[in-house]
């Protein structure tokens, strides 16, 4: 996805507290910055459903419950291109390729079925994760909005 070709029209940056009330908020605030461009409901739906995800495991994961900041950015780009990333500066991830494996979790608890990244794969275009343990996670994804009802 060549971002490259379009120009940026506008941006979102949030910094957030890992706290789950928080899940909720960039959501509703990523889904009125992006209704802008006109998506369909589906691609609104979906954008949030992948941000929830991404969010969801920076507070589970990345800051294990504890506080600490979660960096969301949203930008659209004249194409209605839609590119989001998501940054903790939590404990990282040894092995990307691993964690993103369907049903991968390192959870414990029996709450999480390690279906998280894969979530963020089906509803938008493409992701990618970068991370480093002891520093943090990125996960960046995009979306091509259409505008168009598919009935
Ligand atoms: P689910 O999302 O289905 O509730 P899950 O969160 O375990 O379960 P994924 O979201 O696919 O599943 O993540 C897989 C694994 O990758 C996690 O169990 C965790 O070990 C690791 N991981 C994901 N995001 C982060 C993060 N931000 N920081 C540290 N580890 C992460
Ligand atoms: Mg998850």
């Amino acid at each position: 996805m060549n971002t490259s070709k379009s120009k940026k029209i506008n941006e979102l940056k949030m910094s957030l507290y890992s706290l789950s009330v928080n899940e909720a908020a960039s959501r509703a605030m990523t889904g009125a910055f992006c209704a802008q461009i006109n998506p369909t409901a589906t691609e609104i739906a979906d954008i949030k459903c992948a941000l929830s995800e991404a969010v969801t495991n920076c507070i589970v994961h990345g800051y294990k419950g504890g506080i600490g900041n979660i960096y969301i950015t949203v930008t659209i780009y004249e194409n209605k291109l839609v590119k989001i990333t998501v940054k903790d500066k939590g404990v990282g991830i040894p092995d990307v390729k691993c964690a993103m494996q369907p049903l991968y979790t390192t959870d414990k608890s029996g709450e999480r079925s390690g279906m998280g990244f894969c979530v963020m794969e089906s509803f938008m275009d493409k992701i990618k994760v970068s991370s480093a343990e002891g520093r943090g996670t990125t996960v960046t994804m995009f979306k091509q909005i259409t505008g168009e009802k598919i009935f």
